[in-house]
């Protein structure tokens, strides 16, 4: 007899879930890719394939989901944890609680070079630096190296950064890389493969990682036959959503965990393809199922869109047939609706911003919450005016995919004494330590770092030193608190207390709006909680950093509701009743800094297409006449003014629902009036461009 969870699932769906399950001598299925259009139900199949494993016997422990983003992983691991409860009932517990083995990638391959630290001669307390510590490192190399002086015209931090993460990344030569990408520092090209030699041994003598090195070090490791084995003998299945954005790296070291494919099971859409900026590449999932011999892999596609109604299926489906290259088919629905997508003209992002409130609000007042509506953009930048507008009428958002919560300078400090703690070898957060003390300048606090790197116990060298003078009663307690993290003394998380005690006077010292911050410290220690220990709290803090968000304590209580504000590429995998999409106009998407090549135009269609099948049930887009840039025009306007979307060409009109807004005439009333703003000047200017 079938088993009830599977009812809901249609045929196709089925046969991914049960694919190579249940067969004789518990032997595991070879491997299966599922590629199919956007809500065709994907990332449900893989829930309830990891469900129907585990239920047919296989161990949790040994499965690895890989998913997009840690929130991508917890949803489906309650996902499964739910089926799993559903069918077996309280046998379910400790099964669905043993799926420890989920996560991102960057997170999972951290864990693994830990625990494999000693074979590959890893200090097992290694860092990990996210992409501003990164810059800081290389600052530093760069520093030392002499080349940071301003008059020798050096690539900046993050431009060296940049250089090195696409040499690295792309596995190519440097002087390609320059050729093909930088081509205005090509003479510094020898200057640069000294910085870069400096910055890696920096690296490896601070036992730092960086984003990039996650994946390299994992890479490796598995390159060598045993350490593959002994890896991919503790997982029987391996199962990745999102395959579409994964690089080549990503893809080599599945093929080393699971050389035959057995138990592998990947599952994309290529026409979601959105991180090519990040080297992923979309050959990765065309070419899947000949990976493998001598028999290829078993490929499933799903044709029925379970997520939007017809209309707005119409629509995006229209946006994707213009592109160039598609693999994946158009999907069907049977959601009927009278109501096409709204294409909305305004005049400003001012009125954009009033339009997106006045119909979030009248959604909320027919029943749809806020928590059911999403804003999506192609740039963080792009809300500014709609969270001032938010902010001025008191609704409550959440933001995705901006401004990270662990950006803010207080919150950095109070991590920077648990890394040192965790690893006193890692200069920059030793750097961003020692100049909390009063008198403490960088040369100072080098001469420190140095010194006690050269001691196998650098802690226990640093109370020997002599204290920097000035900095008073706060080194003996600074001295005393590393040691009592360092021993783990006080337990996880109450150790960010003891930390907090010390650090909240020289909080004080600098920053006029001290009790804030305060507010935020308070908040990370209550996220702290989440996590096991202090290990895993950095670590995967740093791999995917919980968002800002409008209330200053940084996450919003649970129970209250709130709109969801998000770039495009962080709304991936996900769905929302009503969805507004904003600046939908040429030079925001596409974005002016893709200008280029056909391929990045074409990822930007592919971007607005991720956006537009967010929606279920009712999708906006928004087209503002003149839109705020950075920089001014020759006319010293910081306005410019703009066009539809080119993704969005005459053709395409018969699927939207076009709408001035405000109303003008007489639909308007005598509001019209009220609301005219012309711009003269600024439109005679543009006369004369
Ligand atoms: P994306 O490409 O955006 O990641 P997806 O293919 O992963 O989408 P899901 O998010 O898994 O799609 O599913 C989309 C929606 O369809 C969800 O609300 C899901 O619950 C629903 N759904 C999927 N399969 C079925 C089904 N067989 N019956 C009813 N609803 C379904
Ligand atoms: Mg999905």
């Amino acid at each position: 007899m079938a088993a009830t969870y599977l009812d809901k699932l249609n045929d196709r769906q089925k046969e991914a879930v049960e694919h190579g399950v249940g067969l004789p001598g518990g032997a595991i299925g070879g491997p299966l890719l599922i590629i199919a259009g956007a809500g065709s139900g994907k990332t449900n199949t893989l829930a309830h394939r990891v469900a129907h494993l585990i239920v047919n016997g296989a161990d949790p422990r040994r499965i690895l989901l890989m998913t997009f983003s840690r929130r991508a992983a917890a949803e489906m691991t309650r996902r499964v944890q739910r089926i799993c409860r559903q069918v077996l009932g309280d046998r379910a517990a400790p099964l669905a609680d043993g799926l420890t083995w989920a996560g991102t990638f960057h997170g999972i391959g951290a864990r693994l070079l830990r625990v494999y630290a000693v074979q590959i001669g890893l200090d097992v307390d290694f860092s990990i630096h996210d992409r501003e510590d990164s810059a800081d490192l290389m600052n530093l190399v760069r520093h030392d190296l002499g080349l940071s002086k301003t008059e020798n015209r050096f690539p900046t931090k993050n431009t060296c950064l940049a250089i090195y993460s696409r040499v690295v990344n792309s596995q190519g030569s440097l002087l390609e890389v320059l050729k093909s990408s930088y081509p205005w520092v090509l003479t510094w090209e020898p200057e640069l493969k000294t910085l870069f030699a400096a910055y890696v041994e920096a690296k490896q003598a601070q036992s730092v990682l960086d984003y990039d090195d996650l994946l390299l070090y994992w890479a490796q490791m598995v390159s060598h036959p045993d350490l593959a084995e002994d890896v991919g003998s503790r997982f029987d299945h391996v199962l990745v959503d999102e395959y579409q954005d994964t690089n080549r790296l990503q893809a080599s070291i599945l093929f080393s965990l699971k050389p035959g494919g057995r138990g592998l099971t990947v599952v994309g859409d290529d026409a979601q393809s959105i991180y090519s900026f990040r080297a992923a590449t979309i050959r990765n999932i065309l070419d899947f199922p000949r990976e493998f011999s001598p028999k290829a892999a078993d490929v499933v596609t799903l044709d029925r869109n379970y997520r939007s109604t017809e209309t707005i299926l119409a629509a995006a489906n229209g946006v994707i047939d213009l592109a160039r290259e598609r693999f994946t088919k158009n999907l069907w629905t049977d959601r009927t609706s009278q109501q096409r997508p709204l294409l909305v003209t305004v005049r400003d992002e001012a009125d954009q911003a009033a339009y997106v409130v006045e119909q979030v609000l009248a959604n909320r007042e027919v029943g749809v919450p806020l928590k059911s509506q999403a804003v999506l953009f192609r740039s963080s930048s792009h809300s500014g005016s709609l969270e001032v507008e938010l902010t001025r009428r008191n609704i409550p958002f959440v933001k995705f995919g901006g401004l990270k919560f662990l950006d803010s300078a207080h919150v950095k400090d109070l991590l920077a004494v648990l890394r040192f703690a965790q690893n006193p070898r890692d200069r920059v957060a030793g750097f961003r330590l020692l100049h909390m003390l009063p008198g403490v300048g960088p040369q100072t606090a080098g001469k420190i770092l140095e010194t006690i790197a050269a001691d196998a116990e650098p802690l226990a060298s640093l109370a020997e030193i002599p204290p920097p003078p000035k900095s008073g009663e706060n080194w003996p307690a600074l001295v005393k608190l590393l040691a009592t993290l360092r021993q783990s003394a006080v337990g996880w998380p109450s150790e960010i207390a003891l930390a907090r005690d010390w650090y909240e006077p020289h909080l004080e010292r600098i920053h006029e709006d001290a009790d804030t911050r305060k507010a935020d410290l308070l908040q990370l220690e209550h996220i702290a909680g989440g996590y096991p220990n202090r290990e895993r709290f950095l670590t995967e803090l740093t791999l995917d950093p919980p968002d800002a968000t409008s209330d200053q304590a940084g996450v919003p209580l649970l129970d209250e509701d709130y709109l969801i504000l998000s770039t495009i590429h962080s709304a991936k995998g996900q769905e929302w009743r009503s969805v507004f999409m904003l600046n939908c106009v040429d030079g925001c998407i596409p974005s002016d800094l893709a200008t280029g090549t056909t391929a990045e135009i074409e990822e930007e269609r592919r971007l607005l297409y991720v956006g537009m099948t967010r929606a279920r049930d009712c999708l906006t887009l928004v087209t503002p006449q003149r839109f705020f840039t950075g920089g001014q025009n020759s006319q010293g306007d910081r306005h410019v003014y703009a066009s539809r979307t080119r993704f969005i060409p005459a053709t395409l009109l018969q699927f939207f629902e076009t709408v001035t807004w405000p109303l003008v005439g007489a639909a308007a009333g005598e509001r019209s009036a009220r609301n005219v703003r012309i711009d003269v000047g600024a439109q005679m200017r543009s006369m004369w461009k």
